[in-house]
């Protein structure tokens, strides 16, 4: 098994099919030291936590991860909270940054003697409609990249019987598909995001999302010393215009409530993120799977895609676990239809939640209306019991499916 990438659904992938005996080699583009410090998620689902737990990949995760079943919302000066834990039976989250994530399973995979190419860019899949497959890496160009022990000016070919593209959106797998054999899905949201990270305590218990006229502006967590924020920007903004005096002013603005202070640190990393969606179908041709980010893009709105990736690696760890035991080819066939309903159900809650909580773009007439019906809906979670169930069992995430492997 050839696996492309190591983030978070390759390194899954690889420990879960390396404890079934099953033989992998990973292939990641960048150093070691450059994945295990890149920050981006940090919410984990009540079923990620449960499948990592049922690996023994959980151990670190499960010791210094902060539980949460609450999460709040602000709106012209109100606030308040929906138990979502509570209202979904315990599917609590974890909070967790994905860059540890990413060292424990590095660890784990390293530790039990798998075999993991660090500063190898693979540039193509070949073969994926004949016997084998063929994975083509190249070594890194440059001193700075290489590091790990891994030789450096040599180009591996490695031969695979299946592969396994877990290699983000910016991948190679994908594009190693025939044209016109997978159909993507996507759209371009009418508004950025400026994702802020600093070396500041949490000013809240609970992840806040905040409706303002001038734009969203959410309030993450991190761990005790480091927070993120994000901020509702127009499209083509540029972290140019965002000087740290300016992103403190903003998020004091759009967050503020009575009797709450926000807390300011060293901001360490300012990003315009792309608030793109996107979906391919299907997730797999021939010989090749596309897992997480590789097949779907998710807004990071509702802290989804790591979710997803996750599951999409259990799945399809399952169905290979099956074929190697000689139980047949069914589970591979069907791991695409398998996995894409919880892939749309997930867009849509990211949709919904970023319709709830984002300013219709500014100098639209419908506007003012469609703030109003905002702020109607809001009402509604924070009133309504079985609209907050309905919210809450979406934002928890899918019940624990995946059956062990
Ligand atoms: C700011 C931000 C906040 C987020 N917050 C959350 C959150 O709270 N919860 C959540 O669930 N999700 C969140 N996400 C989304 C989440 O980070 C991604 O969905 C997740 O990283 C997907 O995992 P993956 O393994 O599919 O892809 P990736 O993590 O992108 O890993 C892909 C790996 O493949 C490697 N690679 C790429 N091309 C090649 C190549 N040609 N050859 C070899 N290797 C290659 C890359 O270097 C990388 O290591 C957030 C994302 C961002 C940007």
């Amino acid at each position: 098994m050839g696996i492309i990438g190591a983030g978070p659904a390759g390194l899954v992938l690889a420990n879960v099919l390396q404890q079934a005996g099953i033989g992998c080699v990973v292939v990641e583009r960048h150093t070691r030291a450059y994945v295990e410090a890149r920050a981006r998620a940090g919410v984990i689902e009540h079923r990620t936590a449960d499948f990592l737990a049922r690996h023994g990949l959980a151990d670190r995760l499960l010791a210094e991860s902060a539980r949460h079943g609450s999460c709040e919302f602000r709106y012209q000066g109100e606030r308040f909270s929906v138990p979502y834990g509570a209202l979904t039976g315990g599917r609590d989250h974890l909070v967790y940054p994905q860059q540890f994530l990413v060292r424990d399973l590095i660890e784990s995979f390293l530790g039990a003697g798998g075999t993991l190419f660090f500063s190898h860019p693979v540039v193509g899949v070949a073969g994926l409609d004949s016997d084998r497959a063929v994975l083509r890496c190249e070594p890194a160009g440059s001193d700075a990249e290489l590091g790990d022990g891994v030789g450096r000016g040599e180009p591996v070919d490695i031969d695979c019987e299946f592969v396994a593209g877990c290699d983000g959106f910016y991948g190679a797998a994908r594009p190693s598909v025939p044209a016109g054999r997978l159909r993507a899905f996507g759209r371009q949201h009418e508004f950025g995001w400026l994702a802020i990270l600093a070396e500041a305590p949490p000013s809240t218990e609970e992840i806040i999302y905040a409706l303002h006229e001038e734009g969203f502006a959410g309030h993450m967590l991190r761990t005790p010393t480091v927070s993120r924020y994000y901020l509702q920007v127009p499209v083509g903004d540029a972290v140019e215009n965002w000087p740290d005096a300016r992103i403190w002013a903003t998020l004091r603005r759009r967050l503020a409530v009575a009797d709450w202070e926000l807390k300011t640190g060293r901001i360490t990393e300012t990003s315009i993120l792309d608030m793109r969606s996107f979906v391919v179908e299907p997730m797999q041709y021939g010989r090749l799977f596309l897992v997480g980010d590789a097949a779907h893009i998710i807004t990071p709105a509702g802290g989804k895609g790591m979710n997803l990736a996750v599951a999409d690696a259990g799945e399809l760890a399952r169905a290979l676990t099956a074929y190697y035991a000689g139980a047949g080819s069914h589970l591979l066939d069907g791991y695409s239809a398998a996995r894409l309903p919880e892939v749309w159900r997930t867009q849509e809650f990211s949709r919904w939640l970023l319709n709830l909580t984002h300013s219709p773009v500014g100098g639209s007439t419908d506007a003012p209306f469609m703030h109003r019906l905002q702020l109607s809906r809001l009402a509604q979670l924070r009133d309504s019991e079985t609209f907050a169930a309905t919210f809450a069992d979406g934002y928890a995430g899918a019940r624990p499916v995946l059956s062990p492997v």
